[in-house]
């Protein structure tokens, strides 16, 4: 048997996640990851690096349970948000059985950790509005173990609405888990459902400081629920899942200094990202659709032809899967301004 033969028949067939970082590019302004353009300073203290971290260490999980308004019973620390899907899918879907749901456009890697692990997905997809097909959905539920549904939507931008996630959380009552990622709620706080652990068990919410608290080289996400499913997440997690640094710097960016930091950012970016649509939808052919994270969903009459051309011109951003769309995260403003030039130049030519 070559190597190859030898992997896993589903690890053979997968495609795995197209990641900004793994598209390349070369570019002068990187706005093709939902990244923060804030570099901010944090003190590391080396030492103890020869003891193993603790598996959920507490200063974490206390600082972002009081962050998040939750109790620390209900936190789950893990390597990104990401990782945290990839728990739930390992502990809560049988392969080559369960089932979970997600509803595209959408983020693209609960689609890829079931296919990894072997678990079967039902495609329901968003309607014209990007809200959640509750009828279809309802529908699909068969041998679903786990529905996955992101508000805000990357890469649309909009927010679920909290009614269709209160109908969802109903109908999949003692049948599956609802996943609300919010990876990027801090843009849009009051929208999350986290007040809504306190009346439905089997509630989980995804969490991450890789987009407004400026840490994607972190590595550091929550997953949010009641202690049950917190429970059984912690049978399948690593060991040591979490790096000494990153929870000495997580600390430091969850702390009142780190909170108040991070809310003077958020409005920043909110403003840019204000000035980002103002100027695109004032360009004929152009199309931006209302954005409450730290990116703008835009469609072009001929997106790909642009993409190329910014591509090549050293400003990279997001080609999506919605037809004549790219998907533009708001960096600073400086950022924001050459790229707006650079599009509104290309379609007035
Ligand atoms: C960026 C992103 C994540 C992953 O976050 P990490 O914490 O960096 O793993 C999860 N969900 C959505 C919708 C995202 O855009």
């Amino acid at each position: 048997m070559t190597i190859t033969q030898l992997a896993r028949k589903t690890v053979r067939e997968l495609t795995p996640y197209q990641s900004a970082r793994r598209l390349g590019g070369n570019g002068d302004i990187w706005l093709n990851a939902n990244e923060s353009p804030f570099v901010n300073e944090y003190n590391i203290n080396l030492a103890g690096l020869n003891r193993y971290s603790e598996c959920q260490p507490p200063e974490l999980i206390n600082a972002y349970a009081d962050y998040a308004g939750v109790e620390p019973q209900q936190v789950l620390t893990s390597r990104g948000a990401d990782e945290g899907i990839e728990l739930i899918i390992k502990a809560f879907c049988e392969p080559n059985c369960d089932s979970i749901l997600y509803c595209p456009p959408t983020y693209g890697m609960y689609a890829i950790s079931a296919e990894t692990n072997g678990v079967k997905a039902n495609v329901v997809p968003l309607t014209p509005e990007w809200q959640l097909d509750l009828n279809a959905i309802a529908t699909n539920l068969d041998n679903v173990k786990v529905v996955f549904a992101c508000s805000p939507n990357n890469p649309t931008g909009n927010l679920l609405a909290r009614k269709d996630i209160i109908s969802l959380l109903e109908m999949t009552t003692d049948k599956a888990l609802v996943v609300i990622d919010e990876a990027y709620i801090d843009f849009s706080l009051q929208d999350s459902v986290k007040d809504l652990l306190a009346t439905y068990p089997h509630l989980v919410i995804l969490r991450t400081l890789s987009k407004a608290f400026a840490l994607a080289g972190l590595r550091c996400g929550f997953t949010l629920a009641n202690s049950d499913i917190i429970d059984i997440l912690l049978k399948v997690i690593a060991p040591y899942p979490v790096p000494v640094p990153v929870t000495e710097i997580a600390v430091q960016a969850l702390s009142a200094a780190g909170r108040a930091r991070t809310k003077f950012q958020v409005l920043d970016l909110c403003a840019n990202r204000a000035y980002l649509q103002a100027g695109l939808s004032m360009l004929a052919g152009v199309t931006v659709f209302d954005g409450y994270g730290n990116y703008l969903l835009v469609k072009f009459s001929d997106a790909d032809k642009l993409f190329n051309t910014l591509w090549t011109s050293g400003i990279i951003l997001r080609r999506s899967p919605i037809e004549n769309c790219i998907r533009i995260s708001v960096g600073n403003r400086d950022e924001c301004e050459k790229t707006l030039a650079f599009i509104r130049s290309q379609l007035q030519q």
